[in-house]
């Protein structure tokens, strides 16, 4: 049998201590709760996903159900949690499951991997968790303890880099007890070996880490190289038919809020009247702007104004598969970008 080296060791012996043990996804094995949770973990904290996790759960108790829901279903769910793509992904690979793989999940990292939405670090996390398997995993915040622990330079988005954090994160897992090790090095990032104001008193690695021995451990991992992140601009337009209900469009499936269920925007300094007129056949009167907003992406800031209007052919928008009258008294189920929720939640509590 081969030893379980000294770091798993440390790690492990600090887990059955301070170790996160009752998060609403662990004390399963189920590949699917388990996969749904690794999914929703993804650039996501622990405590903003735990209760997404627990509806979701409840919605759709195994992957029969996802995969049998309509996409709104899953994108209602997910509203608010960000990066859309995860859950039309996750609902895009339960139809797979489901319907060519006769509701069988992978047994193999390729398996996994071949699934939308899911990379290595997922499907090892997945087949540690579930099955047992010695599989390494490489989520965010491991690989801030092994760029730490090894003292290693260089953005760990670059491919070099994270080719030799892979190598370390495959020589450190045991044999044994992979899944306690599996989860006691992700709680080690988020816990311990945090971003900032790391607990390296609380380390079990402290005696051993190359960053805290050289007294850097602020140096690593080095940051994503600086670029400045683009502003755009763009005018929310808020239709209002007679009953004081919200036109609301389906975006394309794919790119930014793929699928999801969105005012019509213009660029602003647009002549709104012949925008409306011309693009979506309404006549309107433009009323003053609300007050701006800003929404930030990992590449860029959108900078959002609301225009409110009032149509005064509601009856030329038929409601058919891509746009509907919106009651924001009465919301229905469906997928909504932040920005959108927020300008709605808005209107929903103005009296
Ligand atoms: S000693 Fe500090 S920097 Fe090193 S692994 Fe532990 S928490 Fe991270």
């Amino acid at each position: 049998m081969i030893a379980t080296a000294p770091f798993a060791k440390r790690l492990l012996q600090w887990y059955g201590d301070h170790g996160r043990k009752d998060l609403p996804w662990q004390g399963t094995q189920n590949p699917y709760k388990i996969w749904v949770s690794e999914i929703m973990l993804q650039q996501t904290q622990v405590a903003t996903v735990s209760p997404y996790y627990e509806r979701f759960i409840l919605a759709f108790p195994d992957v029969r159900d996802l995969a049998a829901a309509p996409v709104d279903d899953v994108l209602h769910l997910w509203t608010g949690l960000g990066y859309y793509a995860r859950g039309r992904n996750l609902h895009a690979a339960a139809k797979l499951i489901v319907n060519e793989h006769q509701g069988q999940y992978p047994a193999t990292l390729e398996g996994w991997c071949a699934l939308p939405g899911v990379g290595r670090s997922t499907a090892g996390a997945i087949l540690a968790i579930a099955h047992g398997q010695r599989q390494p995993i490489l989520d965010g915040n491991v690989k801030r303890v092994l760029a730490r622990y090894f003292a290693i330079d260089g953005w760990p988005g670059d491919k070099a880099v994270e080719s030799r954090l892979w190598q370390h994160a495959e020589t450190l897992t045991p044999h044994l007890r992979v899944q306690d090790y599996t989860q006691a090095i992700m709680d080690l990032g988020a816990m311990v070996c945090r971003r900032r104001q790391p607990l390296c008193n609380r380390c079990p690695q402290r005696l051993h880490c190359a960053a805290l021995l050289g007294d850097s451990v602020h140096a690593y991992p080095s940051p994503k190289p600086h670029k400045k992140r683009p502003i755009r601009s763009v005018a929310m337009l808020l239709l209002f038919d007679s009953k004081q209900q919200v036109l609301l469009a389906r975006r394309p499936p794919s790119g930014l809020w793929g699928g999801l269920w969105s005012l019509p925007e213009c660029d602003l300094g647009e002549d709104i009247d012949h925008w409306c007129q011309s693009r979506l056949g309404l006549k309107v009167e433009v009323n003053p702007p609300w007050p701006s907003f800003r929404h930030s992406f990992s590449h860029f800031h959108l900078d959002v104004t609301p225009i409110p209007t009032h149509v005064k052919n509601a009856n030329a928008v038929m409601e058919k598969h891509e746009t509907v009258w919106y009651n924001v008294k009465r919301p229905d189920r469906r997928g909504l970008p932040a920005p959108v929720k927020r300008i709605l939640e808005q209107l929903r509590t103005t009296p």
